[in-house]
């Protein structure tokens, strides 16, 4: 296996992993990037963003993780395809290993893996995936123009996702579980207003039918309730948007994580349990998972770094 040794390895591509490039770039790291999974991270699957400060006038998920990245290679950040897929975190320098066939040897890691879209869990989202179920209404809206939807959830990201499916298909249902959104005032208010938009208030998906493509979907209103009523809706797009699962996995072995596996992190800081291994960005972040909240993560984890290697260089 290939083996190459580095100062500073920064694994994903989100505002938090290029902000930490930039940092540690600009403080002459030399820092290796892997950019995962979803090169850009979770924001090139959103629409539009309007509360990155810096943007007035709101900019496209896409735009601005190429103008994060241009900014990181501008000084240097070496960025690369590729996922880590194992690591041994047990001594210093860690090791990390890319596609099964590269090992990464590091003075210091800074994880910035992000969060994947969780599913509900019902067998028919795995048979229907790509045949009208999808997590990405950026990505697959196109393709319901003109026809019926749903999507299911009650926070920021459903309500964007009813709204941008609203611009193309003739008629949205946003499934919720409770009896209210969990949105921000002002999305809730979007999507109430929006005249395409149906809200179905506490309202489970308990199953999905078509011949071949899907067709539509069963629900339950007041599930397990006195007055509990069960229906079905006819539609062509199921889309979720229930949260997300950090993607922490592979590092479990080595590093604390908290019940929904996000790193644990000393409060207040990205440092993790082991000397020069730093979180940051949605991965260690349970509350506020914010583009700008991630990108400040990535801005400390590469302080932190780079004090860490003063330190360790000096002894
Ligand atoms: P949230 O965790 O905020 O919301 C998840 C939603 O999905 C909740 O309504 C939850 O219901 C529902 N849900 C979870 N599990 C299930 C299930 N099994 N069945 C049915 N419904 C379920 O996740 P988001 O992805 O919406 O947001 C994450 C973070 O990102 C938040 O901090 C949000 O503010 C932020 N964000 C901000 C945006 C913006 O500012 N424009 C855009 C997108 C996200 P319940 O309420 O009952 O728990």
């Amino acid at each position: 296996m290939e083996t190459e040794k580095v100062k500073c390895l920064i694994v994903g591509s989100g505002p938090a992993g290029y902000t930490a490039a930039i940092y540690t770039a600009r403080a002459n790291l030399k820092p290796v990037l892997y950019q995962g999974m979803q090169p850009g991270g979770l924001l090139t699957m959103t629409s539009e963003i309007e509360n990155f400060p810096g943007y007035p006038a709101g900019i496209t998920g896409f735009d601005i993780m190429e103008d994060f990245k241009k900014q990181a290679e501008r000084f240097g950040t070496d960025i690369r395809m590729g996922v880590v897929t194992s690591c041994d975190l047990s001594e210093r320098p860690y090791k990390v290993v890319i596609d099964g066939n590269t090992t990464i040897e590091t003075e210091t890691l800074i994880i910035c893996t992000g969060a994947s879209a969780k599913m509900l869990g019902i067998p028919d989202e795995m048979k229907y995936a790509g045949k009208g179920v999808s997590a990405c209404a950026t990505c697959d809206g196109f393709f319901y123009r003109k026809r019926s939807v749903a999507v299911v959830g009650g926070g920021d990201s459903a309500c964007e996702e009813a709204l941008y499916l609203a611009g193309l298909a003739g008629k949205v249902y946003l499934i919720v579980r409770k009896d209210r959104l969990r949105a921000s005032q002002i999305m809730q208010d979007r999507v109430l207003g929006n005249e395409k938009i149906e809200v179905l208030f506490n309202t489970n998906t308990v199953g999905l039918f078509g011949e071949n493509v899907l067709e539509g979907a069963h629900l339950v209103r007041n599930m397990g309730q006195p007055n509990e009523e069960k229906f079905d809706i006819a539609i062509d797009g199921f889309f979720l948007a229930i949260g997300h699962n950090p993607n922490s996995k592979v590092f479990q072995h080595y590093l604390p994580v908290d019940d929904y596996g996000f790193i644990k992190t000393l409060w207040g800081t990205t440092k993790t349990d082991i000397p020069g291994v730093f979180a940051a960005g949605d991965v260690a972040d349970p509350n506020y998972r914010q583009a700008i909240t991630a990108a400040a993560s990535g801005c400390i984890a590469a302080i932190e770094a780079e004090r860490y290697l003063n330190i360790i260089e000096v002894k």
